[in-house]
């Protein structure tokens, strides 16, 4: 099978990670700007961990034949301290037109603080002055519903931005509707034990089709699975979906939403 990973914290995995994700049949692995696990100090930790993203990572990846890209932020975790966001947004433009660069993301909330909710205008406004897709991440607390809610209205409020080029991340299935309908794209988080599990993410494939869903492990530090894409997708054949419609979820819808930023080119 082939596939795309296209939410994988890669700078907390080890280097098996990339030979097992290779192996599975991985034809690029995409990497958000997130939170280290700890607070990073200074905007210069910042400046360093987007060297590593774009510089460091794709080499490490290259070794496996894997095209690495990543995304570009200050995420929500560390979004509480608008002064430090803002000294942190000034420093991603350098870094955009990089060759593996693909947009602004993971941005959005974590706690729905007001903070974290202009530092996500912020994040907004910086990609639409420089014409970048956005990967959206959504709050894994209590109120993702109403996390989603403000989000959504944070970019709706900005008419610059056209729906098909946001990706809304970790929707559940009491999400996904509100993503879809306003037009923009829904990536469902496979997690063993939280988030949403490769059963559930079939169920909401069954209800809801494949169009402008996709899934990734988001694989980081803690207590998660490289290779739960693949995984889910061998699950999908046993409840009966077809190669072609695996390969769709797997593969071709992130090609299509990645494919809208001219550098997402792969060697097929
Ligand atoms: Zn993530």
């Amino acid at each position: 099978m082939r596939y795309i990973e296209p939410h994988a914290h890669m700078v907390s995995r080890v280097t098996d990670d990339y030979v097992h994700l290779a192996t599975a049949g991985c034809q690029a692995v995409c990497e958000p700007a997130f939170w280290a696990g700890f607070d990073r100090s200074s905007p210069a930790g910042f400046f360093d961990y987007f060297c590593q993203l774009t510089e460091h990572e794709p080499k490490r990846a290259a070794k496996y034949g894997l095209p690495h890209f990543c995304w570009l932020c200050i995420n929500p975790k560390e979004s509480e301290d608008v002064k430090l966001a803002e000294e942190v947004i000034a420093l991603i433009p350098q870094f955009l037109d990089r060759p593996t660069v693909l947009g602004i993301g993971e941005i959005g909330l974590n706690k729905n603080s007001r903070n974290e909710v202009k530092v996500l205008e912020l994040h907004v406004d910086l990609a639409a002055r420089h014409d970048q897709l956005i990967l959206v991440h959504t709050p894994h607390l209590e109120d993702k519903l109403k996390g989603t809610r403000l989000i959504l209205d944070a970019i709706k409020a900005d008419p610059r931005i056209r729906p098909e080029r946001v990706i809304i991340d970790h929707v559940e299935e009491h999400t996904v509707n509100l993503v879809l309908d306003r037009g923009h794209w829904a990536g469902m988080t496979l997690y063993p034990v939280s988030k949403c599990t490769p059963a559930r993410a079939i169920d909401i494939l069954d209800v809801y089709g494949p169009e402008r869903l996709w899934m990734n492990s988001a694989c980081d530090w803690g207590e998660s699975v490289p290779l739960i894409v693949p995984l889910t997708a061998l699950e999908m054949k046993k409840r009966g979906w077809s190669a072609e419609a695996i390969e769709r979820v797997v593969f071709g819808n992130p090609l299509e939403f990645l494919g809208q930023c001219p550098k997402f080119k792969l060697q097929l």
